[in-house]
């Protein structure tokens, strides 16, 4: 049974970033659905051991303190990995202790600006941290309306006709930039095959076709050892090769995109509702999930919304806010 009370008091508790002194944290849920307090993560990501940090929690409005999508993984204490950089996560990255000259590398979901929106600043700042070496970008190929990823970063820096022609340096690694080496991922569903898009020291990423409309758009698996991290990206719930290739995986970590709430009128094309969330989860199977891309929308019928999810999924549940981290 949901008790509505107590979850509805944890979700405040979540919501109002309670993570000092006095949040305990033996508040876990014990009705089998609810939010796991954030007390229990860290404020700063470990200097030992993987963590995923979740720079911006938000979406595509500027409605709360919320930053667009973006994460940055931590491994030994090093920023080794930006997944998305939505509008705002370029204040994030800093003040998370990001380094670009420190990245493997860049992911890219899709090229939506709730997940690109801040790539040119996030480029622009890097620039001064004297990075040589190149960097890759990965992210998908061309669709209508949508340039692949090597030509999005061709229209915004292209020293004949790029937006910011004055650091075209970074296509061609001179001026003393850091060349930028994009990678253009087939979002096929037909015939995928799970491959590596990055093997890194300590991990390796597949990236994984998703459904998220007209939008070429992907997720991510990223394995450290025995453990994983699951990145859904937005996806609707026609997303079957990524449920597929994912089931049963078991993920340490699943982050999915909190987009819309079980309401009347929420654009259901382009995103899980929660209990499709939950369906997801109740096939992935991972030790606990993290809502993020969380919309004023789907965190005003939060409590609805876990319900939905736990019809599904009974392991913990948070919801993030932006910068907190979370370790494997
Ligand atoms: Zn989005």
């Amino acid at each position: 049974m949901i008790h509505q009370a107590r979850l509805a008091a944890l979700a405040a508790l979540a919501l109002a970033g309670c993570n000092a002194a006095g949040a305990s944290g033996t508040e876990q849920a014990d009705a089998g659905v609810g939010v796991v307090p954030r007390a229990e993560q860290p404020a700063k990501c470990p200097s030992e051991g993987a963590a995923l940090q979740v720079l911006g929690s938000g979406g595509p409005i500027a409605e709360t303190d919320r930053a667009g999508t973006s994460y940055l993984l931590w491994v030994d204490g090093k920023p080794s990995l930006l997944i998305d950089a939505g509008a705002g996560s370029f204040l994030r990255f800093a003040q998370a202790g990001g380094k670009l000259a420190h990245l493997d590398a860049i992911l890219l979901t899709h090229l939506h600006a709730d997940h690109a929106g801040d790539l040119a600043g996030i480029l622009n700042s890097g620039g001064f941290e004297g990075r040589t070496k190149p960097l890759p970008i990965i992210g998908p190929a061309d669709a209508p309306r949508f340039p692949a990823t090597s030509e999005f970063l061709d229209r915004l820096m292209s020293k004949e006709n790029g937006a910011f022609a004055y650091n075209g340096g970074y296509l061609d690694g001179t001026e003393n930039k850091f060349k930028l080496e994009p990678r253009d991922v087939e979002v096929r569903m037909e015939d995928f095959e799970p491959s590596p898009v990055l093997s890194a020291t300590g991990y390796q990423v597949t990236a994984i076709p998703v459904d998220h409309g007209f939008a070429p758009a992907l997720g991510y698996e990223i394995r450290l050892g025995e453990k994983s991290i699951v990145i859904t990206g937005d996806q609707n719930a026609q997303s079957l090769v990524f449920l597929e290739t994912l089931r049963g995986a078991k993920p340490a970590i699943l982050f999915a995109h909190h987009v819309i709430s079980e309401k009347e009128g929420q654009p259901r094309g382009l995103h899980r509702s929660p209990e499709e969330i939950g369906e997801l989860a109740g096939a992935l199977e991972p030790e606990r999930m993290v809502l993020t891309h969380n919309m004023k929308r789907s965190l005003d019928d939060l409590d609805n919304g876990l319900a939905a999810v736990a019809k599904n999924y009974s392991g913990p549940v948070s919801v993030a806010q932006d910068l907190d981290c979370y370790a494997l």
